[in-house]
C-alpha cells in the first residue's frame, strides 16, 4: 500500500526567507507519519535551500514545473536535470501553465517523458474546465490528457506516477466550486477505468491518483475517504502553515 500522499503546492508565494519560516514552524508542530508522505513544492529560488534544511522522513520535495530539454539556449528556463538531488517529484500540467503559459498537451507529454528520464517522479495534473464539464466534456478531457501524457512511457514508469485529478473549476484561484465527492469518485474511476485499458489493471492499481481543488482541514477527508483517493493536492490552504498541519493530522487520523 502506498503512502496517503499530501502535497503543498505554494505556487509564485514566499520568497526564501518566508519559506524557511514556514518549513521550520511546520517542522516544529509535525510528526513523522508512517503512512503519509507530505510534500512540498516551493518555488524554484527556495528549493535550494529547503533541501538543506528539510528533515528527509518528515517532508520531501517537489517543483511546481520544469523545462524538458536538460541542457541548452532557453533562457529563464530550469531543467529536470538540475532538479535532481533536490526533489523527489516535479508538478507538470498544473492548470496555471496550461491557461496562463499555453502549456499544450505535447509539451506536457514532453515534460513527463523528462522527469522519467532524469529519474524524478511526474505529479500530472489533469482536469476540465467549468465550459468543458457543462458540456459534458470531462471524460473526453480526460483522455485527451491522460493518453497524450503517458504516450511515451513504458508500463513501469507508468506505474509509478501520480495523477492529480484538478477540476479547474473547483480551484480557488479560478471559479473555486466546491466539488461534491460523489462527482469526483466518477471521475477518478474513470482515471482508474482509463490507465486499466492501456496498460492493464495491474499497472492501475499502481498508479497514484489524488484530488486537488479547494482542499482545507474542513474537506479534506471527504476526498480521501473515496475509493483510490491516495492524496490530495493543496494549493491556497497550505499557504498557512497551521491549516496545512491540520490537514495533515485529518489525513494521519484516516490512515493510521
Ligand atoms: C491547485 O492550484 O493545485 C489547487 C489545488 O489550489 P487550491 O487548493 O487553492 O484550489
Amino acid at each position: 500500500m502506498k503512502k496517503t500522499l499530501i502535497i503543498a503546492n505554494w505556487k509564485m508565494h514566499f520568497n526564501t526567507h518566508q519559506a524557511s519560516i514556514y518549513l521550520s514552524r511546520l517542522n516544529r508542530i509535525t510528526s513523522i507519519h508512517r503512512n503519509l508522505e507530505v510534500v512540498l513544492a516551493p518555488t524554484f529560488l527556495s528549493l535550494g535551500q529547503l533541501a538543506q534544511e528539510v528533515d528527509p522522513r518528515k517532508f520531501k520535495l517537489a517543483a511546481q514545473n520544469a523545462y524538458f530539454k536538460d541542457e541548452g539556449a532557453y533562457t529563464g528556463e530550469v531543467s529536470f536535470s538540475m532538479l535532481q538531488g533536490i526533489v523527489k517529484y516535479v508538478i507538470i500540467g498544473h492548470s496555471e501553465r496550461r491557461i496562463y503559459f499555453n502549456e499544450d498537451l505535447p509539451m506536457i507529454r514532453d515534460k513527463v517523458a523528462a522527469a522519467y528520464r532524469n529519474k524524478l517522479i511526474p505529479i500530472l495534473c489533469i482536469g476540465e474546465t467549468k465550459a468543458e464539464r457543462l458540456a459534458n466534456e470531462t471524460k473526453r478531457v480526460i483522455h485527451d490528457q491522460l493518453t497524450t501524457a503517458l504516450a511515451n512511457l513504458t508500463s513501469e514508469e507508468v506505474r509509478t506516477i501520480v495523477i492529480a485529478y484538478e477540476p479547474i473549476w473547483a480551484i480557488s484561484t479560478f471559479e473555486g466550486d466546491i466539488a461534491k465527492p460523489q462527482e469526483i469518485q466518477k471521475v477518478i474511476d474513470y482515471i482508474s477505468y482509463q490507465i486499466s485499458e492501456l496498460y492493464g489493471s495491474r499497472v492501475a492499481q499502481d498508479v497514484q491518483i489524488i484530488y486537488g481543488g479547494s482542499v482545507n482541514s474542513s474537506s479534506i477527508t471527504s476526498y480521501l475517504a473515496l475509493d483510490n483517493c491516495q492524496g490530495s493536492l493543496v494549493g491556497g490552504a497550505s499557504l498557512n502553515y497551521e491549516e496545512f498541519a491540520n490537514i495533515i493530522n485529518k489525513a494521519y487520523l484516516l490512515r493510521k
